[in-house]
């Protein structure tokens, strides 16, 4: 089978330099696009064709399907690398590039179509044996059902967009007084935002861990997963630091969560890298969704367990089989990320502009992905991820250290940035004995802010 020579990647930041060092790696040749508001930046430096495809709202460009598919078509490329974000998870995307004679560098359109859908997805886990939170087995389609299920399930509840992503679209509902209202907003929302103004409600579990399994899938019916990665310290339901493994997960539970995933991943026929999401609540595990795109918080898991996810995804997108079986998974240490934003901490308002002086840390263990350099200026336009520092270490107690000394070392001058606050929360004894839930950053926020 051979390798594809030219991969098209078709995003932007430190996913893009990511992809790109892994295509080279492979001996592929990169093309970069970018809008003209990153005419600038590391990932159109470093690859080693570039196309710009527009102007500077991500719409014109980043999302422009047109203008990236024409990229492909003038510099003879053979497969797309969507990344994560934009148009990683659009079916319609994946299939255009297929229709093209291109590869799309994930699953099948009409996988991304199934788990994209949360109300899909929910029904297919349920087929597969895979326990779900709590919640109803369709869509809601109006007001007096929303109730009945809500007084069904019990308040408090959680009404969620079925084409939701990005922690952005679900809505916590505590009364029935509240839930007529909330539900009319939600489906408005959510048809704005997802073009899709389908609802759906679960139990909202408190203080549950957020743990997510990667797994990663071949053509030839083979599945695998590289256990699990804990994100449960966000705010706003976005992650900011995650770490593998969890703290919290048994080496049963561990195995228990990993079979159930590939299982699943079997069932629907997915391949590539996909992360199957459960919340963990009261030592009970519960699916909410499946990402299928390779995920900012990666790094963990090819730190513990030494495996490239971006070459696999290549890989297998190329039709080769996995590089390795179960058996010779193996996990080594505890790798954590911490992920840093150009923002205001206390605010959490991004903090765009230029960075004047930019010293990353080093030493080993320690892993920066980032497209910024001295002199970058960061551009309103996107996301405000500007690094992920990764470290690995031979236990937690040595990768909290390490975390710590390297956080110190981190010169990133010029914008305001969540390094600070990483730094405190690595110094919290809570989080130092690993004890947090998805409810720890606000307390601790209210706390120490
Ligand atoms: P998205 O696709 O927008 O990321 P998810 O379904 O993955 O949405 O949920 C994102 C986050 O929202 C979770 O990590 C968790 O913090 C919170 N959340 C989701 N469902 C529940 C629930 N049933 N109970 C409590 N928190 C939840």
């Amino acid at each position: 089978m051979p390798m594809f020579n030219k991969i098209l990647i078709a995003n932007r930041g430190e996913i893009a330099l990511r992809v790109h060092r892994a295509c080279k790696e492979l001996g592929i040749q990169t093309v970069a696009v970018h809008s003209s508001a990153d005419a600038e930046a590391m990932h159109v430096k470093l690859a080693d064709e570039s196309v710009c495809i527009g102007p500077p709202p991500s719409q014109d460009s980043y999302l422009n399907v047109a203008a990236i598919m024409a990229a492909a078509e003038i510099t003879d490329t053979q497969a797309i690398h969507p990344g994560y974000g934009f148009l990683s998870e659009n079916a319609a995307f994946a299939e255009i590039i297929q229709a093209s004679g291109l590869t799309f560098i994930g699953p099948e359109p009409e996988v991304i179509r199934l788990l994209g859908d949360k109300v899909r997805a929910r029904q297919a886990m349920i087929e597969s044996g895979v326990p779900v939170v709590q919640g109803s087995s369709s869509a809601i389609p109006n007001e007096e059902t929303a109730v009945k299920v809500a007084r069904e399930i019990g308040f408090p509840v959680i009404i969620k967009a079925a084409g939701g992503g990005g922690g952005r679209g679900m809505k916590v509902v505590h009364t029935e007084a509240a839930l007529i209202n909330s539900y009319t907003v939600a489906r408005t929302e959510a048809q704005q935002f997802f073009k899709n103004d389908e609802v759906y409600i679960e139990k909202f579990l408190k203080n549950p861990r957020h743990v997510e399994i990667q797994i990663l899938a071949d053509k030839h019916g083979h599945a695998i997963h590289l256990g699990e990665r804990d994100c449960s310290l966000q705010r706003r339901h976005q992650k900011l630091l995650e770490e593998s493994p969890s703290p919290m997960v048994t080496p049963e539970e561990r195995e228990h969560l990993g079979r159930l995933a590939t299982k699943a991943a079997l069932a629907v026929g997915y391949t590539g890298a996909g992360t199957f999401e459960f919340l963990q609540s009261e030592g009970k595990y519960y699916f909410i969704e499946v990402n299928t795109r390779i995920q900012v918080e990666h790094p963990v898991t090819e730190y513990v367990t030494g495996l490239d996810l971006v070459k696999e995804q290549i890989r297998v997108a190329a039709g080769l089989p996995l590089a390795i079986t179960q058996e010779q998974v193996r996990f080594t240490g505890h790798a954590i990320e911490c992920r840093i934003n150009a923002e205001d901490p206390e605010r959490f308002i991004p903090s765009p502009g230029l960075i004047t002086e930019y010293h990353p840390p080093g030493g080993g263990g320690v892993r920066v992905d980032s497209a910024a350099y001295s002199g970058y200026r960061i551009p309103p336009y996107y996301d405000s991820l500007i690094a992920k520092l990764v470290v690995h270490g031979s236990d937690r107690t040595e990768a909290v250290a390490r975390m710590r000394r390297a956080l110190d070392e981190y010169v990133i001058g010029g914008v305001k940035t969540t390094l600070p606050l990483h730094q405190r929360i690595l110094r919290d004894s809570a989080f130092v004995r690993g004890r947090y839930d998805l409810n720890f950053l606000s307390r601790f926020l209210k706390r120490d802010g």
